[in-house]
């Protein structure tokens, strides 16, 4: 299907409009990212609406996680953030203009009345809609709703993305747009601000395609122009189901930064569910994606979910990184493992044990667990650590002896990892199984299965605290 074409005859201007009833997630701050990267591209103006008029789910402390989130993830707006909840006189003025046009009207019937009706409606084979039938002027517990006399027609749209799409509206109902005339649903206060602050393009998830027809009819009845519109692809599972919690889509942006992702890396991620720059590249910054982004290169069928790509770009941002920024942000997460006290540590003393895991790190998180052993005085690990290939603890005595003595004769001044390269590799060699000392050292040093290199670990640790760790694995091995 061929799709829609751009209209640019307008001022662009876009919009995100979040509902602050939970934290910022990987759905909504990709919506955000489309919106800021579509206003960027046509020079347009980017506006944070917050959709705020469900008073019991909408909670200040979620407006501000959002807030916070946009901001870290480097997404900026140009106006806003305006509040439905402080725009309650505009909505008014229209709902009051809908009823008196007799294209909305005040309904009363109570769910029970509405459920009847649908299923009579169904028992005849018919859509389970409902309509308002009854002249009631109000009902016993004094409730009721505004209703939209759904116009029953055929509409189509062009998505710039799906391209044409029809709805029969006669499918819909009078649905409901406001609760009463100082509380507006969302469909409703949508479509005014959208008209109100001249809204050209409408960005957002697929999941919204089925209230586009509606707001289309309300916008017509009301008499404005409708924007064009741009729907998402949704964000599937690995397995293309439904996402679940343990595919970490539905993770919110703020425990994703907890974890230690980078902004970066989850800019760069987001950008890549549903877009593609149209050739292998899939590293991009913000500054490229702003200068790549296109609305061609949107597909159609739904994004995958993908954590390990997600690890794997985090990854490689975090290699690019400066050294002691690095360890600036790695910092905190080594004070909440309690290794090091608020401001207790220079950054120049834990760089050293950064630099050796940046390589393989893939989020900061993991930092703690890598670095612990730097931080101890004394390693609890078990004593077969230390074998070698099976090697018994006498044989593995050997080797710590060997290494003790060797280390011992090299000056304090001369301590580099280049020194104990030289000195030890010649005698590793010799052995005809270099792992026949390195191991032990290694292990000796870390205290652990897996590690950075033994000369590297030794030199972080200074003379005096890798003699003084041979010397404690020769006492876990003796009897
Ligand atoms: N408040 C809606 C949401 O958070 C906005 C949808 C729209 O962009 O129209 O999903």
């Amino acid at each position: 299907m061929q799709k829609s074409e751009i209209k640019y005859q307008k001022e662009i201007r876009v919009r995100m409009a979040p509902s602050p009833t939970g934290p910022l997630h990987i759905g909504t701050a990709r919506t955000a990212l489309f919106n800021y990267l579509f206003a960027k591209k046509f020079n347009g103006t980017f506006i944070l609406r917050i959709e705020d008029t469900d008073k019991e789910r909408s909670k200040p402390e979620w407006e501000k996680a959002i807030i916070d989130g946009l901001h870290w993830l480097g997404l900026d707006w140009d106006e806003g953030p305006i509040r439905q909840s402080e725009r309650i006189s505009i909505y008014q003025k229209y709902l009051e203009k809908l009823i008196a046009d007799k294209n909305a009207y005040w309904c009363f019937c109570t769910p029970e009345e509405i459920e009847a009706q649908k299923q009579e409606r169904l028992s005849r084979g018919k859509p389970p809609i409902f309509e308002c039938q009854c002249e009631k002027k109000q009902r016993k517990d004094g409730k009721g709703t505004i209703r939209f006399k759904m116009p029953k027609t055929k509409v189509f749209f062009d998505d710039l993305v799906r391209g044409k799409i029809s709805y029969d509206s006669s499918l819909f109902g009078d649905m409901i747009i406001a609760k009463n005339l100082e509380e507006p649903l969302y469909n409703f206060a949508c479509v005014v601000d959208d008209f109100e602050m001249k809204i050209s393009h409408v960005i957002r998830g697929e999941d919204h395609i089925s209230n586009t027809p509606k707001q289309i009819l309300l916008a017509k009845t009301l008499g404005f122009e409708s924007p064009q519109f741009l729907h998402l692809p949704l964000i599937l599972g690995q397995n293309k189901a439904k996402l679940s919690k343990r595919s970490g889509a539905t993770t919110s942006i703020e425990d994703y930064k907890r974890q230690g992702y980078l902004p970066q890396a989850l800019i760069n991620f987001i950008a890549l569910l549903g877009w593609n720059p149209g050739d292998n590249r899939e590293v991009l910054s913000l500054a490229e994606l702003e200068k790549e982004f296109s609305v061609e290169k949107i597909q159609k069928s739904g994004a995958i979910f993908n954590a390990q790509k997600l690890d794997w770009l985090n990854g490689g941002f975090i290699r690019k990184m400066n050294l002691n920024e690095l360890t600036k942000i790695c910092i905190p997460y080594l004070i909440e493992a309690n290794l090091i006290q608020s401001g207790g540590v220079e950054v120049s003393t834990i760089s050293p044990m950064v630099a050796l895991y940046q390589e393989r790190l893939k989020k900061l998180s993991e930092i703690p667990e890598l670095i612990d052993f730097f931080f101890k005085n004394s390693l609890d690990f078990p004593k077969e650590i230390l074998s070698w290939k099976g090697a018994g603890d006498s044989e593995v005595i050997v080797s710590l002896d060997k290494l003790a003595n060797t280390l011992s004769n090299i000056e304090k001044a001369d301590w580099t990892k280049e020194k104990l390269s030289e000195v030890l590799m010649p005698i590793a060699n010799e052995l005809g199984d270099r792992g026949k000392i390195l191991w032990p050292l290694r292990a000796a040093l870390s205290g652990k299965q897996a590690s950075a290199g033994p000369f590297e670990i030794a030199e972080v640790l200074g003379k005096e605290k890798t003699l003084q760790r041979i010397e404690q694995a020769k006492e876990k091995l003796t009897p």
